[in-house]
């Protein structure tokens, strides 16, 4: 072990000395702007094959009609308007935007609007700037790249020991997992890797990443480090077809380990638009293409079709149960009426998940609580000698918006005044009123799901 490194664990375990850190973590690069910068164009080594390569197959692949491969339109395939165009400056080849856009990348259809995850962050650490052990969301791979400055120890734990590694942590801290039950999630336990090894036969790894390279974590690969001194970081998410079975066991994870944490996305929207991305961008009129042959597009292929089968089967046992227990189900392509037709991220007011596909719903609580709203509003508008039809009309707005779900951060979205469930928990909530009175509105014919399973096939060849 490097000398660092014992001096690290030295100071947490005896806890003798206090010692005060300070880390930049999680800035937004689309904010704060990313460490490859831009290059202009008169001075770049014209060495940009790579790049040029990436962004053709893009074009060829990505099938949203703009060709860029990034649905924007404007062509630089980051979702944003600052780069290669502009002062005839171009991304680095290296730059993560690449990696986040290419149609391989299962994540890019979550959108840009996760920070961290579909997003780079940057880091900037000083000596013993830690980052605690976990694994990223939704069991995600993650590329770390150090800028410049001191080097970062990182240690690892292979995917197969992260259960192996969860049972430790909860030997070592116990209290400390009672009571925080995401403690692992929340990036603030530095249980020595030493202990971890030797007392819990636990595999740990150890690597020093030094300026100019990168480190990747693979799915549930559980991860821990800190810096040497002073440096700067960047880093963001992935999912790769590999990572599909294992996004599925993390949101199962998210709802019944004693690991709890919210799911981010919706892991049924993300495969479900994902395999329709693929179905179209490498469909050819006479069946497969010379594309299609490509070892990524069939496995991205192959393990979307196989979670595919698995979401349909669910849906179909899960609608036809509600139905046997007096729920009425209705396919409703303004799910929800309407309401939320621009917020894919509702969350099952009893088990966190995000049920994307099917939603429940008490249909007599939510009117209850529609008539409430308005006789507030009525009242308020009243009270400051306005019109009462004014006020009503302001809240079908707000309601024609979305509201209450328009929100507009993730934690606003789940504070639901108007709670919906998941098809597991279709007569959660207690509320008192009937089966009958509860509605499933379905986003999606489970047959469609199907077909869908079945022209990814198509893709995956004999098997
Ligand atoms: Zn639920
Ligand atoms: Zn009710």
């Amino acid at each position: 072990m490097h000398a660092r490194d014992l001096w690290l664990w030295r100071i947490v375990e005896t806890n003798a000395e206090r010692v005060s850190v300070e880390y930049g973590s999680d800035l937004d690069a689309d904010v704060y702007g990313s460490g490859f910068g831009l290059y202009p164009r008169a001075n770049y080594d014209g060495n940009d094959e790579i790049s040029d390569d990436v962004m053709s197959r893009r074009a060829d692949a990505d099938g949203d009609g703009d060709g860029d491969g990034d649905g924007d339109g404007d062509g630089d395939g980051d979702g944003d308007c600052d780069s290669d165009s502009e002062d005839g400056a171009r991304r680095h080849a290296w730059d993560f935007s690449e990696l986040v856009n290419h149609p391989s990348n299962i994540l890019r259809v979550v959108g840009g609007d996760i920070p961290g995850l579909t997003r780079p962050w940057i880091y900037f650490g000083m000596l013993f700037s830690a980052f605690c052990w976990h694994v990223e969301d939704h069991y995600l791979g993650s590329v770390n790249y150090l800028h410049d400055g001191a080097p970062k120890t990182w240690y690892s734990i292979p995917p197969a020991s992260a259960s192996a590694f969860e049972r430790a942590v909860r030997t070592i801290v116990p209290t400390r997992v009672h009571d925080t039950p995401d403690l692992l999630h929340r990036l603030v336990t530095l249980v020595p890797p030493g202990v971890l090894r030797d007392a819990h036969g636990v595999p740990v790894f150890q690597t020093l990443q030094k300026p100019g390279t990168f480190i990747v974590t693979w799915p549930r690969a559980y991860h821990a480090g800190f810096s040497h001194g002073y440096n700067v970081g960047e880093a963001v998410n992935f999912g790769t077809a590999e990572w599909v079975p294992f996004g599925r066991a993390a949101v199962e994870a998210y709802v019944t380990s004693s690991f709890k944490r919210n799911a981010v996305f919706s892991h049924e929207r993300v495969l479900l638009e994902t395999g329709r991305r693929h179905a179209r961008s490498f469909a050819s009129p006479g069946g497969v293409s010379d594309e299609a042959r490509a070892p990524w597009i069939a496995s991205v292929a192959r393990m979307i079709r196989d979670d595919l089968f698995t979401i349909a089967r669910e849906q179909r046992t899960g609608r036809d149960a509600a139905l046997t227990r007096g729920v009425r189900v209705s396919a409703d392509d303004d799910c929800l009426g309407g309401r939320v037709t621009h917020d894919h991220e509702v969350v099952c007011a009893e088990c966190k998940s995000m049920p994307y596909l099917a939603v429940a719903r008490c249909e007599t609580c939510w009117k209850l609580k529609d008539h409430i709203e308005l006789s507030q509003a009525i009242a308020r508008a009243r009270a400051q000698g306005k019109s009462a039809a004014g006020a009503a009309l302001a809240l079908g707005n707000d309601r024609a918006k979305g509201a209450p779900y328009g929100g507009t951060t993730r934690e606003g979205r789940r504070d639901l005044n108007r709670p919906v469930f998941c098809l597991k928990h279709a007569l959660g909530g207690a509320c008192g009123h009937p089966a009958r009175e509860r509605v499933v509105n379905t986003r999606v014919d489970v047959r469609e799901i199907e077909d869908l399973a079945r022209a990814l096939g198509e893709f995956v060849g004999p098997s």
